[in-house]
């Protein structure tokens, strides 16, 4: 089944609202088996609504319009429908009952726009709005469908999943997994995924966010047995592929996932930030808890402050500079004698602009457990000065992360 959606309002193309009914709407419809091919968002224009159902009606089995509905008169979706069909509308006596005994209980007087609102296209099945006043319809032609929903998500949600579950019951089962995988570009993985073979019922794709990307496994077969082994088949290859840059599954939060193991094993997480300053304890305190695993968090940016409170000794940022990998290791030595902790973790790089001391992009870390037991990590990363700050945090909780995986 092909899908079309039709977001409705002058206020999606002038920017003044987020357009999420079409994400809401997509991703259910993805979960549920149907292909959604296409997203546009119209004008309240007559004209222009027509031409895009028309379009729409041309590629796709079920045609989903939301926004429109209200009661003002720049709300002419459903017009626009029945002018298409060519067919009229009509009011809905039952729910015009119901609307005269509501405004009565709440001394209002209704309008003839109020009306608007429960009107009907001749031949549709009505369906509720227990959220709102506008109803909501569905048209049925030989074999495809047009919904028309209202625009605000509190009652196009609801009305949209009571549809859904009683009227779309695909033969076939989804899975979706993802992986989320950070050190390697977009176009690197996507090459090595495309010399892998995975079984045919999967499509695999990836997603570059801003700190890393996202591999989405979407399979859909009718043999659900068949299809978790091609899915348990395919991560594995991914894991083998990607195994040290793998940071997390299904879009979990990084920074509450290290939370967690934290707690459970009674550990304790310092910082000493130069580049990031304060950012990562900022990402730990996000999370409701941390307190019970973040011990202290200081931000050292001049050398001289990496001297006096964490003991880099000056000859090593006379020798080797701030942005090194012996200075982080006494960041996070100095660090973990001062406090009482069990992880210390440094940053140190150039953020930019203007280079002081070595190339924009320059990070080095240090996850410090002990002088045996510690990962000095050297990254060169590119963007702009917050890119690349946001990109350390990023790189420093998914290196924990993985660490934490393996030890704990
Ligand atoms: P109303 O009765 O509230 O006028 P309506 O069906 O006429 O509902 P619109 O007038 O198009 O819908 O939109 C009403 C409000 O719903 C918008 O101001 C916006 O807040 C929200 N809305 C509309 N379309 C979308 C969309 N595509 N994504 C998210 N929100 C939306
Ligand atoms: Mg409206």
């Amino acid at each position: 089944m092909k899908a079309s959606i039709i977001t409705v309002g002058t206020e999606i193309l002038i920017g003044s609202i987020l357009n999420t009914n079409s994400k809401y709407i997509s991703s259910k419809l993805t979960d549920a088996g149907v292909d959604v091919i296409r997203q546009s968002s119209v004008d309240d224009n007559m004209d222009d609504i027509v031409k895009e159902i028309e379009t729409s009606v041309e590629k796709s089995d079920l045609i989903i319009l939301t926004g429109g509905l209200g009661p003002t008169d720049d709300d002419i979706t459903r017009e626009a429908v029945a002018k298409y069909l060519n067919r009229e509308i009509y009011l809905d006596e039952n729910e015009k009952r119901k609307m005269e005994e509501r405004f009565l209980k709440l001394k209002k007087t209704f309008t003839k726009n109020n009306l608007k609102q429960i009107m009907l296209i001749e031949g549709s099945e009505k369906i509720n709005n227990n959220w709102g006043v506008a109803l909501g319809e569905v048209v049925s032609l030989d074999n495809k469908k047009i919904l028309l929903l209202p625009g605000p998500p509190s009652e196009m949600e609801p009305m949209f999943d009571s549809y859904l579950i009683e009227n779309i019951n695909s033969d076939e089962f989804i899975i979706i997994k993802s992986i989320d995988v950070i050190g390697i570009g977009e176009s690197a993985i996507e090459d090595k995924i495309r010399k892998m073979k995975f079984d045919k019922s999967l499509s695999i794709n990836t997603f570059a966010m801003s700190t890393h990307t996202e591999v989405k496994i979407i399979g859909k077969s009718s043999d659900k047995e068949k299809l978790e082994i091609s899915i348990k088949d395919a991560m594995d290859k991914l894991y083998e592929e990607f195994r040290n840059h793998i940071f997390s599954e299904s879009n979990e939060d990084v920074a509450e996932k290290i939370v967690d193991i934290l707690k459970n094993n009674n550990l304790k997480l310092s910082f000493a930030e130069s580049i990031t300053g304060g950012m990562l304890a900022s990402a730990i305190t996000d999370i409701s808890g941390a307190s019970s695993v973040l011990e202290t968090s200081i931000v050292t940016y001049s050398n001289d402050s990496k001297h006096k409170n964490l003991n880099v000794s000056e000859g090593t940022l006379k020798s080797h500079g701030a942005i090194s990998e012996e200075t982080v290791l006494e960041m996070a030595r100095g660090l973990k004698e001062k406090t009482n902790c069990d992880i210390a973790i440094s940053t140190s790089g150039e953020a930019g602009p203007n280079p002081s001391e070595t190339e924009v992009g320059t990070v080095y870390t240090c996850i410090y457990f002990s002088d045996e037991d510690n990962d000095i990590n050297h990254y060169f990363l590119s963007g702009n000065r917050n890119k690349i700050r946001k990109q350390t945090v990023y790189r420093v909780l998914s290196k924990l992360l993985y660490i934490l995986r393996r030890k704990f």
